[in-house]
């Protein structure tokens, strides 16, 4: 069984009408209902709860952490932020959604300020396959349309990813590394920008898709915290690791 963790920060939806509207439950239970299988378990945790609800016996439980948040990111605590970076140092994998691209754990991790360009606008947006034979892609035509999205523009302030998987474009004019693959120690990072709270991009099928297809390749095989031990020689007859 593959664990997964979703995070939200649960602001918009008990704030906002039109959000409550499309998100009754919050966009943490819209994403676990469809997520909860035969081979996944799914956890939820939001900003209310106590330490964000990441705490060490948490994340060591987690295989795979989904992150999406917006408007608080300032209020989750650097005990919680180091917590995620070293879990994912050590294997576990990590989806960041959407606005989650100015995450403190996104940022931590990926070491820039992860800045892009937007507009609401509500353009349509085409989100291409730029790698038909990854896992992630699979079961994805060669493009998938989203009616309405955020418009989110280059530049995107990222390290060069790994992996670009989709280019999304939008009516506007707009092009976004919309899918991006990166490696943090033992760890994989995919950063999906899909997933304005206004709109019901969770409930499409392409979308849901390519998240549990993310799940499934982000879950570690093994776990290893990789430390950095002051040793003897190999020859010595005392123990290697001092
Ligand atoms: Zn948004």
């Amino acid at each position: 069984m593959i664990r997964v963790l979703v995070w939200n920060e649960f602001y918009h939806e008990k704030n906002h009408e039109k959000v409550r509207e499309v998100y009754p439950n919050g966009i943490h239970n819209a994403i676990a209902d469809f997520l909860r299988c035969d081979d996944i378990t799914v956890r939820t945790a939001t900003l209310d709860d106590e330490n964000c609800g990441i705490t060490k016996e948490v994340l060591d439980e987690t295989d795979v952490l989904i992150w999406w948040g917006h408007m608080k990111h300032g209020e989750v605590s650097s005990e919680a932020t180091e917590l995620v970076k070293q879990a994912v140092l050590d294997g576990m994998g990590a989806v960041f959604l959407h606005s989650a691209h100015h995450s403190k754990p996104f940022r931590a991790l990926l070491g820039t300020n992860c800045n892009l360009t937007w507009r609401e606008s509500g353009d349509s947006e085409v989100l291409w396959v730029t790698e038909p034979a990854h896992p992630i892609t699979q079961g994805i035509d060669r493009f998938f349309t989203l009616p309405n999205e955020e418009t989110y523009g280059e530049p995107f302030t990222i390290p060069t990813p790994d992996k670009i998987l989709f280019l999304g474009s939008y009516s506007g004019g707009e092009a976004f590394r919309s899918g991006c693959l990166f490696e943090r120690g033992n760890g994989k990072i995919f950063y999906f920008q899909p997933g304005h709270e206004t709109f019901p991009t969770f409930y499409d099928k392409n979308v849901q898709t390519v998240i549990r297809n993310a799940v499934r390749y982000l879950a570690p095989t093994c776990r290893v915290h990789v430390d950095c031990p002051h040793v003897r020689l190999i020859s010595s007859d005392k123990p290697y690791v001092i």
